[in-house]
């Protein structure tokens, strides 16, 4: 059997794009399933140890060192499976890097997850929060996914049905967070490609050019790169809040107060822009010691530097309690919040 290398007191500074400095009371990186029976056989002799699985580390905040297991995912495929008339299915590894894999589709000469282009972080931690931008979300593109049980050691797919995505969730994330082990997506690609072009800023950005994934994509990276910091310079996980959910009541009350408050129907709700309430306080560009929102977009916060992870958070929780005041909203945290 390969026997997995285990590390104790890991630093994982390098490994969330927080940049916070933490510790993993114990590490190893998986890159083989045959290399699971051993960290499986290992965590029978401590089961009282938390468990958490790691990809790229930008979707967490760790407000404390963490005291159990930390399993950094690193399985790598990609393969065409198959395909038919109308569509290609490909699957990658949950160890691949989403945007090389996305590069990679591109390259193929297929069509579908280029709005989702420069989203960092691995392809198995992509369903978690069902990941989305500039109006496309993975759900749209997805298949079916292979995750292991980690009670159990089960190999189980799951339909897009079973992963029950959401708004920046799916069964994952919230009703059984920890028990799956992402090993692997499959993504169904249209033969077909309708551009998804009408959002905000692409398709000013898109005018007058003949539409394909290579142009789309190097639209939107360049759109994000303008907007969004980048990790390797200043610590940050992207969007901080999820964009909250009102009632149309509530929305109508907002609106009489505030008439340029943004506001999107779903349904019979409303969506909100987390980064306009936020902004309304004159948030963008605070900063307490090394926490802090970006100066250019108040809903990412960032680390200038030594922010621990409760500071981070002590400061996101600043801004939810103003928000809460002054437009009775509740923000609710993107990432997922480790430790504390
Ligand atoms: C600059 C920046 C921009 C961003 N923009 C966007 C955006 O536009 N849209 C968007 O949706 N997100 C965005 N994000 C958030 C982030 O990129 C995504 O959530 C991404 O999918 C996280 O991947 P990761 O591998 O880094 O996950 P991690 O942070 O490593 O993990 C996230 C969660 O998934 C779990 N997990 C990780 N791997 C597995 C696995 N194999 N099996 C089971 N569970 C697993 C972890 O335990 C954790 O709960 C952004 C982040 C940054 C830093």
């Amino acid at each position: 059997m390969h026997r997995m290398k285990m590390y104790e007191h890991y630093s994982l500074k390098a490994l969330n794009t927080f940049g916070v400095a933490v510790q993993a009371r114990y590490f190893c990186s998986l890159r083989t399933l045959g290399g699971l029976k051993s960290v499986m056989l290992w965590r029978r002799e401590h089961p009282e140890l938390p468990v958490l699985f790691l990809g790229g580390g930008s979707n967490m905040l760790f407000i404390a060192d963490f005291p159990g297991l930390v399993v950094q995912v690193g399985l790598e495929e990609r393969r065409l499976l198959a395909e038919d008339k109308d569509f290609v299915y490909v699957r990658a590894g949950a160890g691949e890097n989403w945007h090389e894999f996305v590069r990679w589709t591109i390259a193929q000469g297929y069509a579908g997850l280029e709005n989702l282009s420069l989203i960092p972080g691995t392809v198995g931690a992509a369903p978690l929060q069902n990941i989305g931008a500039y109006g496309v979300e993975l759900k749209d593109h997805f298949y079916e996914l292979d995750a292991l049980d980690w009670r159990t050691a089960e190999l189980r797919k799951f339909s897009l049905e079973d992963c029950a995505f959401a708004y920046r969730d799916s069964h994952f994330k919230s009703v059984e967070p920890g028990r799956w082990l992402i090993a692997a997506v499959t993504f169904r690609l249209p033969k077909q490609a309708s551009w998804k072009t009408n959002y905000a800023g692409v398709s000013e950005q898109l005018a007058g050019k003949t539409l394909d994934a290579r142009t789309i994509s190097a639209a939107i990276i360049s759109l994000r790169q303008s907007k969004l910091p980048d990790p390797a310079v200043i610590g940050n996980a992207g969007s901080f809040f999820k964009n909250p959910l009102v009632s149309a009541a509530k929305f109508a009350a907002l609106k009489a107060n505030y008439p340029n408050c943004p506001g999107w129907v779903q349904g019979d709700q409303v969506k909100l822009s987390a980064g306009w309430l936020i902004d309304q306080g004159g948030w963008k560009g605070k900063r307490v010691g090394d926490a802090g929102t970006y100066e250019q977009h108040a809903l990412v916060l960032v680390n200038h530097g030594q922010a621990s992870g409760a500071e981070i958070w002590q400061f996101a929780q600043r801004i939810m309690a103003a928000v809460q005041e002054q437009f009775g909203v509740s923000l609710e945290p993107e990432p997922n919040l480790i430790g504390g």
